[in-house]
C-alpha cells in the first residue's frame, strides 16, 4: 500500500514551545525538589500527557490542597484569576501560552479599557475560551465578553438587543475555531452590526493542516486522522475531510490500528494519513510503519 504523509504534520510552533517549557519543568523540580504540575491538561494528547505524567508532571486544575511547586501554563492560557491564586498560593509560573493565544487575550483587555465590547467565538468549554473569557482589565475585573458558540448563539445575540446596532464591537476568535463556520458566523455578525471589528480568524497552522489535508483526500483512496480524541483541531481535519466523501478513519495512535481496521485498510491501494497540531511525530512515524507494511 502506497502511505502519503501530509505536508503539513506534527506539532503546531505553540504546542511545541509547551513540549519544551513542559521538558525545563520537570528537570527544574528535579534539580530544586519542588513538585511540578501542569495547569489542567498539558495538550490534547494523552500518550504525551502520560509521558509527562510517569517523570513526574501532575495534572492540576487549581492550587487548592496542593505543595506548592512549579506549575506550567499550557498553550491555551488560563484565567487569570487562576494564574494568581497559583502566584497567590506560593506556585512559581511558567508560561507556555502560545504567543497567538496572548495576542488575542490582549486586544480583549485593550478594546475592554477602550470602552468597546467584546465578543468570543469559540467551541464551548474548550481551555482556550474558557482562557479568553478570563480575561481582566488592569483594575482585576472581569472583561464582560459575549460568548458565540454557533450560528443560533450569534442569531440569538443580534434578535436580543444586547448590543446595540451601533456599538463599538471587537470580535476574537478562538485560534482552532472551525474556519467555515466562523467565516459564516462572521458574515452573519457583519449584517447586524455596523461597527464591528474582527481582529483574528483562526490560526493558520489549523488552517494550513486543514488544506493539506484536503489535498491529501485528493490524491489517496482514504484518509487517517492521527491525534486525541478531545483535540479540536484533529476533530476538525477529519470533519472537512469527511466532506469531501473520501473515507476518513480517526485513531489516537497505532494501538487503534487493530485487526479489523487494518483488514478494512488493506483494501486501498493508497491511504493518506494526517494529523492534529499535538500529535508528536513518534506517533505518527509509528502509524506509518504499521501501514507500510500492509
Ligand atoms: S494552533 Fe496556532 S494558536 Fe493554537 S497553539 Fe498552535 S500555533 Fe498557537
Amino acid at each position: 500500500m502506497k502511505v502519503v504523509r501530509s505536508k503539513v504534520i506534527g506539532y503546531c510552533f505553540g504546542v511545541s514551545n509547551t513540549i519544551n517549557k513542559a521538558e525545563e519543568c520537570i528537570q527544574r523540580s528535579k534539580d530544586e525538589k519542588l513538585p511540578c504540575y501542569s495547569i489542567g491538561q498539558l495538550i490534547h494528547n494523552k500518550d504525551v500527557v502520560e509521558h509527562f505524567m510517569s517523570e513526574g508532571m501532575v495534572n492540576s486544575e487549581s492550587p487548592d490542597g496542593l505543595e506548592p511547586g512549579i506549575a506550567l501554563v499550557r498553550a491555551h492560557g488560563i484565567p487569570e484569576s487562576l494564574w494568581r491564586r497559583y502566584e497567590n498560593a506560593g506556585f512559581r509560573i511558567v508560561d507556555s501560552t502560545c504567543p497567538i493565544v496572548a495576542k488575542g487575550a490582549e486586544t480583549i483587555r485593550k478594546a475592554a479599557q477602550k470602552g468597546s465590547n467584546t465578543i468570543i467565538i469559540g467551541v464551548k468549554g474548550h481551555a482556550e475560551t474558557i482562557g479568553l473569557l478570563g480575561v481582566e482589565l488592569p483594575d482585576g475585573r472581569a472583561v464582560d465578553s459575549h460568548l458565540i458558540c454557533s450560528m443560533e448563539d450569534a442569531r440569538e445575540l443580534c434578535v436580543s438587543r444586547r448590543l446595540k446596532e451601533d456599538s463599538d464591537i471587537v470580535v476574537v476568535v478562538q485560534t482552532t475555531f472551525p474556519e467555515k463556520e466562523f467565516q459564516a458566523i462572521r458574515r452573519y455578525l457583519k449584517t447586524c452590526f455596523s461597527k464591528i471589528r474582527f481582529s483574528n480568524s483562526p490560526c493558520g497552522a489549523t488552517e494550513a493542516r486543514g488544506k493539506a489535508a484536503l489535498e491529501l483526500a485528493s490524491q489517496t483512496d482514504a484518509v487517517i486522522v492521527i491525534g486525541g480524541k478531545n483535540s479540536e483541531n484533529t476533530r476538525g481535519l477529519a470533519r472537512r475531510v469527511a466532506e469531501t466523501g473520501k473515507p476518513v478513519y480517526s485513531i489516537e495512535n497505532d494501538k487503534d490500528l487493530d485487526e479489523r481496521l487494518l483488514e478494512e485498510l488493506s483494501a486501498y491501494s493508497s491511504v493518506g494519513i494526517c494529523s492534529g497540531s499535538s500529535t508528536p511525530t513518534s506517533t505518527i512515524r509509528a502509524v506509518e510503519e504499521i501501514l507500510e507494511r500492509l
